[in-house]
């Protein structure tokens, strides 16, 4: 059997599958990304491979020679029965090397009189796709000008003009003549010679599009010559010159190694199956086929199908910060997280599509990176929401739990807790700017300012009241005290003591109430309006201290107790023992006046001269009206019912003299 060849080093130990891409009804298979992929394992080498196709007429040992020098197992004819190869191209991978090989079977139509439609599209399609180009023909088939292998050549030519005028000078592609059943009475310099000679005539034959119509065949094409012995007459000698003519396909110091880097189309391994339905396509529908617009298109949907992989991949990652950050969480690391998942992304992305062409690649980066950030950029605003929430929270707390202790600044505490909770709102916001983005915070971080200002403001507000509430109950004790006192052995100097000690008590709330008013950082005008109010309240609970010493009878009590001491005590302070020469009536009328004094002297509270309290009237309080605390007729009346009062001691000191007298 003419097969593979019984090489057994290397890493495939058995030989590797064909697959018919191109089948006889000119349909594109289905089958090559699981080819590529599985069966020949070539899927992942980027650039890293070469292709290579072979033309020539039916029956010239094309697939023969395939198998012998890549290792593939290509149909051979039987040679017992000649039956006609059907048309197709059939590709392989090389044993133990990264290259793709092309069997393309009837590409000799002219000479079986068919049609050269097959033809003219698989030379198109193995242009645009194949690096070398093996070119197989019979040793008496050279210098046959008019023969069909010229034919097909002419077509090759033709069709290169239309794939690569752009790339002109750029790219080139290797046509590789093997001459077959070489008999060595001509040498191969003649015959390379013969043949270059008729490659000239036949590309000066073929028409030029517009603007090229002086490039020569080398702009596009290098030529190499081999030639074979008979495989028949001479078997040894084939198998040793197949085995020299193979080590220019793996031996890359060989002098005639024949893949050269501009011979690339540069469609990297896993693109190749898009990038050749695509070419097949066009020829099919026959469009206009350029190469450039195919790698573009190329380009545009590989990259679309590896970002569509990689985005995939960065949902999954980040589904785990949805809940805890609508529930109000804050992420640790939220960050770092962030940045290593859409890096890893781009960075998956940028591995397979970094190959395709390059502005198409820039294009569809960007396109990827803006969308993991928008999709990120949702969990940066979550997650702010949240630091804010958490900052004011904490603000509020440290401000309430310093209010609840002594000794302590307002304002102080407050630029303390706000200084603190700026740091951590900042540090904590900064962390979760990723790069390669415009994200700010600078409107959450005003908001929160705003918020705590409110937060500083009202705890103020509250802070003063409390803090006067406290002086007033201060003030308030000390005149409950120093009233009473008073007012038990009321004197005419009584009044000027009172106000004296009530202004002291004042002088000293105002002090602390300034005091305290600098840490609260408060207006002049608050400040103001506080004094006023402390000196309002303070005389008005002065004056109830007053009314509430003096209700009715409390304050005939009072009298009484004068009237009293007078009347039925003597200077010793002993109860007196009336005796019928003492002047009863004397004695009665001064002890009665002295106690009817008290009336005009607690009808109104005296102010000493000199003294401005500074209490200030308003339209429900009038402060001279405040000092009446007696009115007119009330005097009247206490005076009226303290008279009659009195005059039962009258009668009662009588009644006793009386007694003593008749015993
Ligand atoms: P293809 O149609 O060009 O692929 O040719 P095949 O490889 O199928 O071979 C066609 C026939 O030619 C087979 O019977 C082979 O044994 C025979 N053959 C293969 N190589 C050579 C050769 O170098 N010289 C001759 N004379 N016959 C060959
Ligand atoms: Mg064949």
């Amino acid at each position: 059997m003419n097969g593979a060849p019984n090489e057994t080093n290397g890493v495939h130990k058995k030989v590797l599958p064909r697959l018919q891409i191109i089948n006889e009804k000119q349909e594109f298979t289905k089958d090559l990304p699981p080819f590529m992929k599985d069966e020949w394992q070539i899927a992942d080498v980027g650039f890293n491979y070469n292709l290579v196709a072979v033309f020539g007429s039916q029956s010239t040992g094309k697939s023969t020679l395939l198998n012998r020098l890549f290792g593939t197992s290509f149909d051979v004819m039987n040679e017992n029965s000649r039956r006609q190869t059907t048309k197709g191209i059939w590709m392989s991978r090389g044993k133990d090397m990264n290259v793709l090989i092309m069997d393309v079977e009837g590409t000799d139509g002219r000479e079986r009189g068919e049609d050269q439609d097959f033809e003219r599209k698989s030379a198109l399609f193995s242009m645009a796709t194949s690096n070398v180009i093996i070119v197989n023909l019979w040793e008496h088939q050279v210098g046959l000008y008019q023969g069909a292998n010229m034919g097909l050549l002419k077509t090759v030519f033709e069709v290169n003009l239309q794939l690569f005028q752009a790339a002109r000078g750029k790219e080139k592609t290797l046509l590789l003549f093997v001459i077959r059943d070489h008999v060595g009475t001509t040498p191969l310099e003649n015959l390379s010679n013969t043949l270059t000679e008729d490659l000239k005539k036949i590309w000066e034959s073929v028409s030029k599009p517009e603007g090229l119509e002086s490039c020569t065949i080398t702009d596009y094409f290098d030529f190499m010559f081999a030639a074979l012995p008979h495989k028949l007459l001479l078997p040894q000698k084939f198998e040793e010159d197949v085995i020299k003519l193979r080590e220019r396909f793996v031996n890359t110091n060989h002098k005639e190694f024949v893949f050269k880097p501009n011979y690339s189309k540069r469609v990297p391994a896993d693109g190749f199956h898009v990038y050749a339905e695509g070419i097949w396509d066009q020829i099919m529908s026959n469009k206009d086929l350029d190469l450039p617009t195919q790698q573009e298109l190329l380009a545009q949907y590989r990259c679309d199908e590896i970002a569509t992989v990689a985005f995939d991949a960065f949902l999954g990652k980040i589904k785990g910060f949805r809940q805890p950050i609508e529930s109000g969480k804050i992420i640790e690391d939220l960050g770092p997280q962030m940045e290593e998942i859409r890096n890893a992304t781009i960075k998956q992305f940028d591995k397979d599509a970094s190959r395709y062409l390059s502005e198409v690649y820039k294009r569809k980066r960007q396109e990827i990176l803006n969308k993991t950030n928008s999709q990120l950029h949702v969990f940066f605003l979550g997650q702010l929401k949240n630091l804010t929430k958490k900052a004011i929270n904490t603000f509020n707390a440290r401000i309430q739990e310093k209010l609840k202790g002594e000794g302590y600044d307002f304002a102080e505490v407050v630029s303390n807790a706000r200084n603190d909770v700026e740091t951590f709102f900042k540090n904590n916001a900064e962390s979760i700017v990723l790069s390669q983005t415009d994200w700010t915070f600078d409107e959450e971080f005003t908001q929160l300012c705003e918020s705590m200002n409110e937060i500083a403001a009202k705890s103020r507000i509250e802070e003063t009241k409390k803090m006067i509430k406290n002086l007033e109950k201060n003030v308030q004790a000390q005149i409950n005290e120093f009233v009473s006192l008073y007012f038990k052995t009321p004197t005419t100097d009584m009044w000027g003591k009172i106000i004296g000690k009530f202004q002291e008590a004042l002088n000293k709330a105002e002090q602390q109430l300034l005091k305290k008013a600098k840490s609260f950082n408060s207006t002049e005008e608050e400040n103001a309006k506080s004094l006023e109010n402390l000196r309002k309240r303070s005389w008005q609970q002065l004056r109830k201290k007053i009314d509430d010493e003096l209700v009715d009878n409390m304050f005939l009590l009072k009298l009484r107790e004068r009237f009293e001491e007078k009347f039925r005590y003597d200077e010793e302070g002993l109860p007196k023992v009336w005796k019928p020469d003492d002047d009863i009536d004397a004695h009665f009328r001064k002890a009665r006046e002295d106690a009817l004094k008290l009336i005009p002297l607690f009808a109104k509270v005296q102010i000493p001269d000199g003294i401005d309290l500074d209490i200030p009237s308003d339209e429900e309080f009038v402060f001279e009206e405040s000092l009446i605390i007696l009115s007119e007729t009330k005097q009247h009346d206490l005076n009226v019912r303290f008279k009659r009062e009195s005059d039962a001691f009258y009668l009662e000191a009588k009644r006793s003299v009386v007694a003593t007298t008749a015993r």
